[in-house]
C-alpha cells in the first residue's frame, strides 16, 4: 500500500512513510471489508461514515508539517484511522466526532492497540476542544461549507489548519496562522462527507 498508492504518488516525508507503515488498517475497517483493507480506496465505517483513502490520509498528514512536539486536533474521528497516523509522529491527538457509537469504538480500537497518546471526545467539532487549545495544526476530515472561525482561533501563531470546503465541489485548503494574518492555499480537489452543523 505505501509503496505503490503513496510513496509513488509523491510523498515523501519520512515521518508519514513511516507510520502509514507501522499502523495496521484493517483494524479500523468493518469485519466485511478485510479483503479491502489495504486496497485504494475509501471504505464505509457504518452510519454512513467512511475512512478515507490511504492517499488522502498520508496527503493531509504531510501537508500538515508536522513536528514531533506538536499536539494536533483532529475532526471527524470515524474509525479513528487518522488520528493513529497522526499519533505515531506528534506528540498528543485530539480528535472529536459527533456520531456516538463511532467514537466509541475508535476509543476501544485505541485502547486496546495501546495508542495511549489520543484523546477522543464525542461533541460537535464546531466548538474544538478550548480546554487544551491552542493546537499546532488541526485537521478536518468532513466538509464544512465554510472555515470554522471557532477552529482558526483554537489554532496557534504558525498552526496549520488543514480542511476540505464546499458542498458540492470541494476544495481542500491549508490555511497558516501568522501573527497578522491567515495564509490561504489550496491544494487539491477533494470529496469529504460533509461536516455536521447543527445549528
Ligand atoms: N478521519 C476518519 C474519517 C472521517 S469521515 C477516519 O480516519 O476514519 C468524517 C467523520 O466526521 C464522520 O465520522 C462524521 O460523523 C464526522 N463528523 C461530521 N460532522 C461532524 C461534526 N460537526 N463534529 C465532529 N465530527 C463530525
Amino acid at each position: 500500500m505505501v509503496e505503490d498508492q503513496i510513496r509513488y504518488r509523491g510523498i515523501y516525508d519520512t515521518n508519514v512513510l513511516e507510520a502509514m507503515s507501522s499502523v495496521p488498517r484493517h483494524i479500523f475497517a468493518n469485519e466485511y471489508d478485510l479483503d479491502l483493507a489495504y486496497a485504494d480506496t475509501p471504505l464505509p465505517v457504518g452510519y454512513g461514515q467512511t475512512i478515507s483513502q490511504p492517499y488522502i490520509v498520508a496527503y493531509m498528514t504531510e501537508a500538515a508539517m508536522l513536528k514531533n512536539n506538536d499536539r494536533v486536533l483532529e475532526i471527524g474521528t470515524g474509525s479513528g484511522y487518522q488520528s493513529a497516523i497522526l499519533s505515531r509522529i506528534v506528540k498528543e491527538v485530539y480528535t472529536i466526532e459527533i456520531i456516538g457509537p463511532l467514537g466509541e469504538n475508535a476509543k476501544k480500537i485505541f485502547k486496546e492497540n495501546g495508542y495511549k497518546n489520543i484523546h477522543v471526545r464525542i461533541d460537535d467539532g464546531y466548538k474544538g476542544w478550548q480546554e487544551v487549545a491552542p493546537f499546532d495544526a488541526i485537521i478536518i476530515t468532513a466538509a464544512p461549507k465554510d472555515v470554522p472561525q471557532e477552529l482558526l482561533k483554537q489554532l496557534k501563531v504558525g498552526g496549520r489548519m488543514i480542511i476540505p470546503v464546499g458542498v458540492f465541489i470541494q476544495e481542500l485548503f491549508r490555511l497558516t496562522k501568522t501573527d497578522k494574518k491567515i495564509i490561504k492555499e489550496n491544494l487539491l480537489p477533494v470529496r469529504f462527507v460533509p461536516m455536521v452543523d447543527k445549528k
